[in-house]
């Protein structure tokens, strides 16, 4: 049984006797430093000059100063700029900042894992990573509610790193809903697979190939959108409320029928085994040579492949489908490029 701690089992005052500094305002960074704000604690936020997040962060009260100075002054720093930039952001303005004792923190354990951050012996290297996207993380700890988290330890050098992480996943509003205790290579292994065969990868490409299908056979491109993605959050939300049961549950014996007799033609053992090979590639290090190899050098597959799945014909069915919502915020927003900050 996996080992999940709640509110009860962490001691907030740990975390606000310490100095945070959360480097980087994002889609996680904004979330850690107003949560951890208003649970009483001292946050510092540290942004790069001219950063475009600075007057965003000073809006919400919270105190800006540069990357270097925030590490100096905190004893507790947050990593939460993209992964890919953590390896030189470290090396050049956290790592000479360190000192003994401080703890160094992380919501993905991807550099700390592949070895592209090596920290220091006698610094804490923990994590607590929420199982949900920043903008979900604050506003549920805004509703008094909490998005679960993971918590790791990968070195105790204080020997109190472990009441550290959970007080700062408490701060954090992660352990209303429960932080699950885990390490850095099982969290990042699990997540990389999580993402890259069901949450994104899989999900993103089961939609747009059944789009396909339902196109090409010469079916109404809207109608194949109500039928292979618009329905999909209904039916995920089932699953969420009640497990997969609920869903079965909910629909009619025809789709339940068709599930049990469709469902393992379409996802076979192709698919598993297809599965296990992202798996190896992950637990090899191969995906994160090739993903950092590219973005250093300026992420042109990264590029290309963002432009030519932006460009699939479902997202323009989609785009005219929804301005029927009138109740769907930022209808204009353009989510092809950059970052969700
Ligand atoms: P974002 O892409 O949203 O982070 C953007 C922020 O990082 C901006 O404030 C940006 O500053 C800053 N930044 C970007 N590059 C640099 C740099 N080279 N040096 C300093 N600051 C920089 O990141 P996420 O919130 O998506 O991810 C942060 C971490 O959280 C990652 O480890 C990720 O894996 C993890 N995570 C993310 C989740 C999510 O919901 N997105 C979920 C769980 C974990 P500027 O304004 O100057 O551009
Ligand atoms: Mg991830
Ligand atoms: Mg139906």
């Amino acid at each position: 049984m996996a080992k999940i701690y709640y509110d009860d089992d962490a001691d907030l005052s740990i975390i606000q006797n310490r100095q945070v500094a959360i480097i980087g305002y994002g889609s996680q960074g904004h979330a850690h430093a107003l949560n951890l704000r208003d649970s009483g604690v001292d946050v510092r936020v540290g942004l790069r000059p001219g950063s475009k997040s600075i007057a965003k962060a000073e809006a919400q009260g919270l105190r800006v100063v540069g990357i270097e100075e925030a590490c100096e002054e905190a004893d507790v720093i947050m990593v939460l700029a993209p992964d890919q930039n953590q390896r030189q952001l470290y090396a050049e303005q956290i790592a000479p900042h360190l000192k003994s004792g401080d703890a160094l923190f992380f919501a993905h354990g991807f550099n700390i894992h592949f070895g592209y951050i090596k920290a220091p012996a006698d610094v804490d290297v923990c994590m607590v990573a929420p199982k949900g996207p920043g903008h979900i993380v604050r506003r549920e700890y805004e509703d008094g509610r909490g998005v679960p988290v993971l918590v790791c330890v990968e070195k105790d050098a204080t020997g109190h790193a472990w009441e550290l992480t959970k007080s700062y996943a408490k701060a954090l509003g992660g352990l209303r809903a429960g932080g699950i205790e885990t390490s850095f290579r099982e969290e990042t292994e699990t997540d990389l697979f999580g993402e890259q065969n069901v949450l994104c990868g899989g999900l993103s490409h089961l939609i747009e190939t059944g789009f396909e299908v339902l196109v090409e056979a010469g079916y109404q491109p809207e109608m194949a959108y109500f039928e292979v993605c618009h329905e999909m959050k209904m039916i995920v939300d089932l699953i969420i409320e009640g497990g997969i049961s609920k869903q079965r549950w909910s629909i009619s014996d025809t789709a339940e029928y068709g599930d049990y007799v469709s469902g393992p033609r379409v996802i076979d053992g192709h698919v598993k085994e297809n599965m296990k090979a992202v798996l190896d590639d992950i637990q090899s290090g191969a995906f994160a040579k090739r993903f950092i190899a590219d973005q250093d050098a300026g992420a042109p597959e990264f590029k290309k492949m963002r432009a030519a799945e932006a460009s699939h014909p479902i997202e323009a069915t989609g785009k005219e489908l929804r301005k029927m919502f009138s109740w769907l915020e930022n209808q204009d927003a353009d989510y092809t490029e950059g970052t969700a900050a």
